[in-house]
């Protein structure tokens, strides 16, 4: 695997242990092109970067060592971790976006990108379920990398949790979904809710939940079909 570097001045100061590495937090770009990102990456106006970049030809890009703490994730939070840049790596896929015209990952950058997460799995020891898209630590501001990213393909590569259609599911009650599901959503590690109390951003949080696993209903409503997938994940 070929890393090219292109350093980034956007990090933090402190370098960080080896074992506080625990997450890879994927992106996508979200601008017109692969230049313009890199740019802004590398702008110490701008204070983002990432650890790498994938560009669509699938060519590696590394713009801040590992140890060092980049800034791509911003307000975020999984589980018990805040401010999730502290303990990931993170990797931007070059695509314009919803904003610009959301395209598919090409071939070459889902090749490159299993290599380079397979990578850093062995490395840092990371846990499958601990490959997370941007917008299931901050499910209220980021909507990256998208519907369009195959999570259920990457689960072959142990890279993200998947689940099995089979499985079976134990009774519920209906009039408690709303409240069974944010459970089943905190047992997961999403946050951001309050789980016995309706907020306006309780959509945002169930798209951000289907946009990762259930990508061709990305409704905002607590359907049996997401209810059930929650279910499972989280047993
Ligand atoms: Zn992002």
């Amino acid at each position: 695997m070929n890393i090219i570097s292109n350093f980034s001045p956007n990090f933090s100061k402190k370098s960080r242990k080896k074992n506080n590495i625990n997450f890879v937090i994927l992106h996508y770009t979200g601008m017109q092109s692969e230049i313009e990102s890199l740019n802004r990456l590398k702008n110490p106006k701008s204070k983002v970067s990432c650890h790498y970049l994938i560009n669509r030809k699938g060519n590696i890009i590394q713009l801040v060592e590992d140890q060092k703490i980049a800034w791509h994730a911003g307000k975020s939070k999984w589980k018990k971790f805040n401010n999730l840049n502290l303990n990931s790596v993170g990797i931007e896929l070059v695509n314009k976006g919803h904003q610009f015209g959301y395209e598919s990952f090409t071939k070459k950058q889902l090749k490159s990108l299993i290599l380079l997460c397979k990578r850093l799995k062995k490395k840092y020891k990371i846990k499958p379920e601990n490959f997370l898209g941007h917008s299931d630590i901050a499910p209220l501001r980021k909507i990256d990398p998208g519907e369009k990213f195959p999570w259920r393909k990457l689960e072959k590569y142990q890279i993200g949790k998947w689940y099995k259609k089979n499985h079976k599911i134990l009774k519920y009650d209906k009039n408690n979904m709303r409240i069974l599901f944010f459970k089943n959503l905190k047992k997961i590690g999403y946050r951001y809710f309050n789980i016995f109390k309706r907020t306006k951003v309780d959509h945002k949080i169930v798209k951000s939940f289907q946009r990762h696993f259930l990508p061709k209903s990305i409704t905002g409503e607590i359907d049996k079909k997401t209810f059930e997938i929650s279910q499972i994940l989280a047993n």
